[in-house]
């Protein structure tokens, strides 16, 4: 007998949608499964707390200049619940699953997806490995789960913000020794610097734009003739 405790959890789970989604929230959290039907691609923007469509022409995140990311959810057949559930994941996740289902075929294996980051951690990515083949005993259980219908599906409490692959900020120690190699170059030079990164602080500079950085400095270092 179903007590009011389960009821009321499954309901709490039917309003919030979380009962449909898989989440790997912690670093090493994993699932194994198949990959179903057909994925469905949207762009969304992350406004700190949750995924809000892109509404194209009449988005007011677009015209904030915010861009959007390319969010995609696909049925994934969980093997520890016999139950399709939805995963979603971002641009990098994706290529991902196109490289797995080139290389092994998304019908013919289980995978495992693993979560290698911890919470809210914007580095954060996902491994994708094959499991085991597809038995055609097991193929007909996962074949008897029925699909969610993943155009239908609202997805603003899609639960993590976007992966940053290369635009993470610089790390401590880099920024440290940057603000050395800052410091004995003359005030105007050292404008000229933060216009050319387009960064008001030191702390803003993106990972990727380091050597471009070093290499401008050992530039603007040589060139100074500026007395100070
Ligand atoms: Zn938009």
């Amino acid at each position: 007998m179903a007590s009011a405790w389960d009821r009321a959890k499954e309901m709490a789970e039917k309003h919030s949608g979380s009962g449909m989604f898989l989440r790997l929230t912690n670093d090493g959290d994993r699932v194994v499964g198949v990959f179903c039907g057909d994925p469905d691609p949207r762009e969304m923007h992350w406004n700190g707390e949750i995924y809000e469509e892109c509404t194209g022409q009449a988005c007011n995140h677009c015209a904030a200049g915010k861009k959007p990311s390319l969010r995609v959810a696909i049925n994934f057949w969980l093997a520890a619940e016999n139950a399709v559930k939805v995963l979603e994941g971002g641009t990098m996740w994706f290529r991902d699953v196109l490289a797995v289902r080139d290389k092994y075929g998304l019908d013919k294996w289980t995978f495992e997806v693993k979560r290698i980051g911890k919470a809210n951690d914007p580095k954060t990515r996902y491994s994708i490995l094959p499991e085991e083949r597809i038995e055609p005993a097991l193929r007909v259980r996962i074949d008897a789960c029925p699909l969610h219908d993943l155009a239908s599906l609202g997805r603003g409490d899609a639960y993590e913000a976007p992966e940053q692959p290369g635009t993470g900020t610089v790390d401590d120690a880099t920024a440290k020794a940057l603000l050395g190699e800052l410091r004995a170059l003359p005030r105007p030079e050292v404008e000229k610097f933060f216009a050319a990164f387009k960064i008001g602080r030191l702390r803003e500079l993106k990972a990727v734009d380091v050597p471009e950085v070093r290499a401008y400095l050992a530039h603007a270092a040589g060139d100074s003739t500026i007395p100070f």
